[in-house]
């Protein structure tokens, strides 16, 4: 079991990472990781590394998180979309900074336990949804923000028809896993600014549910970008 020395030392190497928003600090507090992780890596959970989950996946590194979160300028009042579950972790902290989560996930198996941990976390404002990501969520559009926790070549044109004007979209882009970048896509009158943030590590962002036809991604690893 995680101790609150733990979580503690977590915030502090955020904060030393350069991440100063508090109320992103306050709500990574509030999720405890070991929830989030598989028994094995539980030892691990308040590290600032990426760890594999169910189905050949990742649950993102702390600190590309709350670099995420922060880049997204949360409201209460927004409603956000995430493409790319996973293990819940990323969803269960912007439900402390927003009214409403969205989030896709391609894979059963963890579109099931990430329901698990929110009911267990008493988290009432994330609804979870097996899908294509590419796709995005039409029934639920528009959204003031947009987050994909895996990588693609582009950004995806549903996503984009799905932001609202004003709105913006947090995405890692790249040809391959070794040449990615966070990038920061707002959404303007005039159309598309584009952004590069960070140079990141995701799993690829996989066209098709998971099962149908659809092929499953290798989780590699590397070093020097942010594993997410
Ligand atoms: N946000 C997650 C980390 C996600 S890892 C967390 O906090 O744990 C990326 C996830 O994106 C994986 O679970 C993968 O299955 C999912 N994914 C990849 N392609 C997808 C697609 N087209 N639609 C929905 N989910 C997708």
């Amino acid at each position: 079991m995680a101790s609150a020395q733990d979580q503690i030392g977590l915030i502090m190497q955020l904060r030393r990472r350069g991440i100063r928003d508090t109320k992103v600090l306050r709500a990574i507090e509030r999720v405890p990781r070991e929830l989030f992780v598989d028994d094995a890596f539980a030892d691990h959970a308040y590290q600032d590394i990426a760890l594999p989950i169910e189905c050949g996946q990742t649950i993102s590194q702390p600190f590309v998180v709350a670099f995420m979160t922060e880049k997204l300028d949360l409201d209460e009042r927004h409603k956000i979309l995430e493409i790319g579950t996973g293990s819940g972790y990323q969803a269960a902290v912007l439900s402390h900074l927003c009214r409403r989560v969205y989030t896709v996930e391609r894979w059963r198996e963890l579109q099931k336990s990430a329901e698990r941990r929110f009911a267990r976390l008493n988290i009432t404002n994330v609804t979870t949804i097996i899908g294509d990501g590419w796709l995005g969520w039409p029934p639920q559009a528009p959204f003031d923000r947009i987050i994909v926790t895996a990588a693609a070549h582009e950004a995806p044109p549903a996503l984009l028809d799905q932001l609202k004007v004003g709105g913006r979209m947090i995405i890692p882009l790249g040809e391959s896993r070794d040449a990615q970048q966070l990038v920061q896509i707002d959404k303007t009158e005039q159309g598309f600014t584009e952004k590069p943030l960070l140079a990141v590590r995701f799993v690829p962002l996989v066209h098709g549910r998971a099962g149908v036809g659809a092929r499953q991604p290798k989780a590699a690893r590397g070093a020097r970008r942010e594993d997410a």
